[in-house]
């Protein structure tokens, strides 16, 4: 089984749409299209086309590009879009809905479904045990986790500690650019921490030239992230309530 061949797309002001390829079956998914248009040329200027969308969660830039997405896909034998079946009511473009637990699929590529509510109420993300991969949407971003829109500081712990289960080499892709930001909050509220020092020192650097910083890592998030850090429910509420005041 070859790797997953998978292709980060900047769009709008400080998202990422992620374009996943199996070179076996030449499946090709789009996690969370914000848009449409630079997704499909991303697919086109491989030579790859589109056979799945997997959503995160019902926000507009994460949903906003499905339908003509697969749209576009019709050219090419269709694609198939995959949400939570919690927020099925708010993307009416879904075709299959799943929960926590649920396996999807891309080629010979086996995703676990993780409830990870707390963002919205029914956020999910997918999980490649073989490829050491997680889609997380707004669940955790580097150095940070999502806002919670739609649940609680306990929610949001309980998905942080899950996510510490996995092994450091696990790498983490997020929807947003956030980690300048992030990192210059986490100081703040972690300031002996020498990793996260060194860490807004390279991120700082990376942003400067234009750089990319994402995906992460869960080895780096559990060195420096101060939500995953976090030792309790509350703590973790406390700081949120700090980054959302700062
Ligand atoms: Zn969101
Ligand atoms: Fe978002």
């Amino acid at each position: 089984m070859s790797a997953l061949e998978i292709v980060r797309i900047p769009v709008l002001s400080d998202n990422y749409v992620w374009l996943v390829h199996d070179p076996d079956s030449k499946a090709t998914m789009v996690v969370d299209p914000a848009v449409a248009d630079p997704v499909l040329e991303a697919a086109r200027a491989r030579g790859w086309a589109i056979t799945h969308i997997w959503n995160t969660h019902w926000h507009p830039d994460h949903t906003g590009g499905n339908a003509a997405i697969k749209e576009a896909a019709e050219a090419w034998g269709g694609c198939t879009i995959t949400g939570p079946a919690a927020e099925f009511a708010r993307i009416p473009t879904l075709d299959v809905q799943v929960r926590g637990g649920d396996r999807v699929t891309l080629g010979a590529h086996v995703a676990e479904v993780w409830d990870v509510p707390a963002h919205t109420a029914g956020h999910i993300a997918y999980h490649f045990a073989d490829g050491e991969a997680i889609f997380v949407g707004d669940t955790m971003f580097a150095m940070g986790c999502g806002r919670l829109f739609e649940g609680t500081a306990e929610q949001m712990f309980a998905n942080m500690q899950r996510l510490a289960t996995l092994d450091d080499a696990t790498r983490v892709y997020c929807a947003h650019e956030y980690t300048l930001s992030n990192a210059r909050f986490a100081v703040t509220v972690d300031p002996d921490n020498r990793a996260l020092a060194d860490r807004l020192a390279a991120v700082e650097t990376a942003r400067a030239a234009g750089e990319p910083t994402v995906p992460t890592t869960i080895g780096a998030e559990r060195a420096t992230n101060p939500f995953l850090r976090a030792p309790t429910a509350a703590e973790l509420g406390r700081i949120r309530a700090l980054k959302d005041a700062a």
